[in-house]
Formats: structure tokens, sequence, C-alpha cells
């Protein structure tokens, strides 16, 4: 429930940040913006880089303090750009992404971003269940605000799609979309290797080894009942036989 996400800016100093997190925040489906003390707001550096977002920024909260924020969220995920030796859980990016979006299915979350120099303070750590670092290069961990925002929205959007696709690869299907079974593969293979005969294709190929590929090449495939059906339709064809495939 990409609703009951909040991003929070804690005491943000470049304006340019907080519309370029807008944007990012959009373009992932996401609108609720809090800013705790933000140096500058609102402003035109803020409006001019969130571009078509600044409906984001125009019902931006904006509060004193981190606890303000977060009030009312059962969840609190705090985003770092140094693993801590804390006692706190961390997670990465993309476990981020399916926390956030499993919590959020039931309550309201937040995610909280700290200060573009200094991140955010123990304190404001100890709000938060859960830490997140996105993995970087060694050379340089510190991603730029905006961009971090951006990140992890997105890691929030493919989590809440993945849960989509599968909603959709649980509804039942049509029997001739279910995979073909063993016997209907063996039909299969059996009639390219009559339809082959036929054509004369093996010639002095070795047609064991031929079949042995196929099967391979049907092994990954996986193919439904539908799809072993088209190539028998194929097969008979190319064998001269326009009328409906046997089943087996
Ligand atoms: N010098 C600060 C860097 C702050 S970068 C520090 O060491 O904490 C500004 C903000 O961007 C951070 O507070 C965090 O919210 C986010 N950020 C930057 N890089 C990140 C990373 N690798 N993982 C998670 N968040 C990051």
């Amino acid at each position: 429930m990409l609703d009951n996400i909040r991003i929070v800016l804690v005491n943000t100093h470049h304006p340019g940040n907080i519309g370029s997190a807008a944007r990012a925040m959009k373009n992932m489906g996401i609108t609720q913006l809090y800013l705790v003390e933000p140096k500058n707001f609102p402003s035109f550096e803020a409006s001019q880089l969130a571009s078509s977002a600044t409906d984001v920024l125009k019902n931006a909260v904006v509060v004193d303090t981190l606890a303000e924020a977060l009030k009312g969220c059962r969840f609190v995920c705090g985003t770092t750009a140094r693993l801590r030796a804390v006692k706190w859980p961390q997670v990465d990016g993309r476990e981020c992404g399916e926390l956030i979006h499993n919590e959020s299915k039931r309550h309201e979350v937040a995610l909280v971003f700290g200060r573009e120099r200094s991140g955010l303070s123990n304190d404001e750590l100890e709000l938060c269940q859960t830490l997140v670092n996105i993995t970087t290069g060694e050379a340089y961990s510190s991603l730029n605000l905006g961009q971090a925002v951006q990140v992890l929205s997105y890691e929030i959007l493919m989590a809440s799609r993945k849960d989509e696709v599968l909603k959709v690869q649980d509804e039942p299907l049509d029997e001739k979309d279910t995979l073909a079974s063993n016997d209907q593969l063996e039909g299969m293979y059996n009639h390219f290797i009559d339809a082959l005969t036929d054509l004369n294709f093996f010639g002095k190929r070795n047609p064991e080894h031929i079949m042995r590929k196929l099967r391979c090449l049907y092994g990954r495939a996986r193919p439904t009942q539908r799809e072993v059906q088209i190539m028998r339709g194929i097969l008979s064809y190319a064998q001269g036989r326009r009328t409906q495939t046997p089943e087996k």
C-alpha cells in the first residue's frame, strides 16, 4: 500500500534535494512527504527540481521534530550511509523494499532520511526499528540524498509489483495453459521422430543425439499443453497432414 508510506527528510540543507526527493517519490507512486525542520522550504529551487511533482511539495507536512513526523506510524526504517556497529537490525535496499511494502499492507510506515552532511543522529536512529544501508562500491558509500530516496522508492515499488505478479500467477489457469504432462511430452517427442523421419531430416545425422537435444530444449522451456498442441500441429502440417493432431 504505497498510500501508507511516508518519506521523512530530516533537516535537509539544500532545497534542491527536497525537490529531487519529491520527484523520485512521485515517479515511484509514493506521495506522502514529511519535512522535519527543513533549512529552506518552500523554495523556488525545490519546485524546479520537483518538476511535475510540485503537488508532493504542496502537500508536504512540515514539523519540528522527527517524533512528530512519525506519529501514527507502526514501523519505522532509518537510512544510513555507513554500516554501523549497532544493536539495530540492518537490511540492504532490496530487503528494505520488501519490508516496507509488507508492513505497509497493515499500517502506516515511515522511511527516514538524514542530513546531507551528518546523516541521522543516534537519538534519531533510536526511533527506528530497522536500519537500511544501500549497497555501494567500497570507495564512496554516501549517495546524494535525492538519489537515496530514488533507489529505495524504486525498491518499494518493485516489491509491490512482485506481489501483484504473484497474485496473478495464483489465479486458476485455463487447463490448456497448464504445463504439459510427461506423457504429452513423450507423445510430442515420438511425433518429432515420425515427422523428421518422414521428412528425411535425419539422413546422416544421429537421431538419438538430435532427440536428446530436443528433450533438453523442451525440458528448459517447460511448454504448456497448448504449446505442445501447436508444436504437434506444425509437425503434422510438415508431414502433409492438415487434419487435427492426434492426442498421443
Ligand atoms: N555523511 C553522512 C552522509 C549523509 S548522506 C553519513 O555518513 O551518514 C544523506 C542521507 O542520504 C543519509 O542520511 C541517508 O538518509 C541517505 N543515504 C546516503 N547514502 C546512503 C546509503 N548508502 N544507504 C542508505 N542511505 C543513504
